[in-house]
């Protein structure tokens, strides 16, 4: 029972938690709250509004009032007495709707029951010496009631999610399956248990796995990695155990895990509630995905942002063994996206979405709706009867998005050096045979400091790394700045990134490969450091001055000749640096076959 001194804080800081989202709640709602001048603003604009709701709050004479713009936008407001404002809106000849007396509603006091249950937790354990294990169990089993959420009438199709053509495309079977399992069990086919759903947070993964779940009309589960995340042990494997009962009565069904990172994150990783714990919860997950066969019609999609930090375990077939990709929008994807968010809103001639999607390059989906929201809001709170180009323009300013963001809105003079450095890279990569063709290129921002990147496919198996795949190597990655050389009058900071590479590399073959024959067969790398981090051993040690200029020079005379060589190939390829470039700016995102095809004629 050390395992007390350890659970107490968590269970404080859950309540901290708990207490801040109850206050935090209400103003986290896209809905705006006005103040007096504003409302006396709205009210002013009768023709404007399109309902008008009056809740009294019943413990006072306050009441809460909700006003319909008539553009869609819905404000708040509160008032200090609800029978003056009334009697205000009959004066101004104003309709208005009286809703019943406000006593509360399970939101606003399910926070603080939730917070005396945890209280009460809290207390259990330290008079649980008392009372034997047999009721802490009975009590720990209630808990162990899964949360998962069913989405009543799930109404979302794939025309809602935007853009992600071949998400869906990847999907569609899915949905074909879940609609007529029978079907695929008489074939005889085989369809994946778990399907993991890998991209930036707000970038539609949730919507997608809904949509799956309302085109095959079959009912959505959802639960979060993180409410699993318990301070008991065994509550999170009780749940999941739980939340498979439910999946199963109710099969053909989908079971959406968010932020399965939470639980499912390698073993030995730190952080985030107690290791056993979360290593349990994991493990009756597997145990319920093997436990259920292919074609039982119960479809397990779990999302993260991070895959890299995911169990293994949990990709092994018959689990997770299918991974899709949902990426930032490109420049297409995102104006599609920004029109349908546009269809219920009423936007001014000034408007122009595919110049918005231009400038929008790194903004998920998420951050797009929210654009367009913040635009209603201001565009209703000045009792415009439609959003103009100037609301857009503040709301990228006012909204959280716009704060962290505008600076991110990429300058056109950044975009094209980006498409020619990126360009620069991808043409060697293709034209070089000791480095992988190119996989993908994107000048759309990572969100991680990257402004494009150019994804060659992983290398070849070989074991060894021979001296012309390294020179090649740092040929591509010399690319980028060659590239802005080339074509810019300038240079620009943004190759620091490949300079360490390049660097490393050449250092590495000097020191460590013994393909210098200045310096010689020896090893100056004692560490034994993985030098493709940059590791810049030389000026660590204390050799002789003479032989640490003898090193410097190898390195110098190794990545001047990359640098003349790759320079060489894409002066030689000009034409198509220009294409690549061009077409990067218009399309944000070219596939190897895309890119390829620029060397044809
Ligand atoms: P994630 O689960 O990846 O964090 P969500 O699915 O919760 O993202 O997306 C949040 C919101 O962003 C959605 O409810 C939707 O309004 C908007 N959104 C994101 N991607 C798209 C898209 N492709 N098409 C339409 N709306 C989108
Ligand atoms: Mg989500
Ligand atoms: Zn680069």
């Amino acid at each position: 029972m050390e395992r007390r001194e350890i659970r107490i804080p968590w269970f404080l800081i859950i309540m901290v938690a708990l207490l801040a989202i109850s206050f935090l709640l209400p103003s986290m709602n896209s809905t705006r709250r006005l103040s007096s001048a504003e409302l006396e603003q709205v009210l002013s604009k009768p023709d404007q509004i399109t309902e008008i709701d009056v809740q009294p709050a019943g413990s006072n004479d306050t009441a809460e009032v909700t006003i319909v713009h008539v553009n869609g936008t819905k404000m708040v407001t509160t008032v200090p007495d609800a029978a003056v404002f009334v009697s205000d809106l009959k004066d101004r000849k104003i309709d208005y709707v009286m809703e019943p007396v406000d006593n509360g509603g399970i939101w606003s006091w399910l926070p603080y029951v939730m917070m005396a249950v945890m209280a009460l937790l809290l207390v259990m354990p330290l008079l649980s010496g008392r009372m034997g294990m047999g009721g802490m169990n009975a009590k720990m089993a209630d808990f162990g009631k899964s949360r998962a959420r069913l989405a009543e009438d799930n109404k979302i199709k794939f025309a809602d999610v935007a853009g992600m053509t071949e998400e869906k495309e990847e999907l569609e079977e899915i949905v074909q399956f879940l609609k007529d399992p029978a079907k695929f069990r008489s074939m005889g086919a085989r369809i994946p248990k778990g399907v993991i759903l890998v991209g930036p947070p707000g970038t539609g993964k949730t919507l997608l796995g809904k949509a799956v779940a309302g085109e095959a009309g079959v009912p959505f589960y959802s639960i979060s990695g993180s409410d699993f995340v318990e301070m008991y042990v065994g509550v999170g494997a009780a749940r999941v155990r739980d939340m498979f009962e439910t999946a199963k009565k109710n099969a053909p069904c989908i079971v959406f895990i968010d932020e399965i990172d939470a639980v499912a994150r390698r073993r030995g990783t730190g952080l985030g509630g107690s290791h056993d714990e979360r290593e349990q919860t994991l493990n009756q997950m597997l145990v319920e995905m093997d436990g259920f066969s292919e074609n039982q019609g119960i479809i397990v999609l779990a999302a993260t942002n991070r895959v890299d930090i995911l169990d293994p375990a949990i990709m092994r077939p018959g689990r997770f063994d299918r991974k899709v990709v949902v990426g930032k929008p490109d420049v297409k994807a995102r104006e599609a996206i920004l029109k349908l968010h546009a269809e219920n809103k009423r936007l001014a001639e000034d408007v122009d979405l595919s110049h918005l999607a231009k400038v929008t390059a790194g903004f998920t989906g998420a951050d797009l709706e929210n654009l367009l929201n913040e635009a209603a809001i201001t565009a209703a709170s000045a009792s415009r009867d439609s959003i103009t180009q100037k609301d857009i323009e503040d709301a990228f300013i006012k909204s959280g998005i716009g704060k962290e963001k505008k600076s991110k809105v990429i300058s056109e003079r950044d975009r094209k050096i980006t498409a020619y450095h990126e360009t620069g890279h991808a043409i060697l990569f293709h034209l070089l045979e000791d480095v992988g063709p190119v996989h993908l290129v994107s000048i759309i921002p990572t969100g991680e400091g990257a402004a494009g990147y150019t994804m060659p496919l992983p290398d070849k198996d070989d074991t060894f790394v021979t001296r012309g795949q390294l020179m090649h190597m740092m040929m591509a990655a010399m690319g980028g700045r060659i590239a802005e050389e080339l074509v810019c009058d300038d240079i620009t900071t943004g190759a620091s990134q490949d300079i360490k590479q390049v660097t490393g590399i050449a250092r590495a073959m000097v020191t460590q490969y013994g393909m210098s024959r200045k310096v010689g067969m020896l090893n100056y790398n004692e560490n034994g450091d993985d030098v493709f981090l940059g590791y810049d051993i030389a000026h660590n040690k204390t050799y002789g001055d003479e032989l640490l200029s003898t090193i410097d020079e190898e390195v110098k005379a190794l990545v001047d000749e990359c640098y003349a060589s790759a320079k060489k190939i894409l002066m030689e390829n000009r034409a198509v640096l220009e294409k690549g470039a061009a077409a990067l700016m218009e399309k944000e995102k070219l596939t190897g076959e895309e890119f390829a095809a620029l060397f044809d004629r």
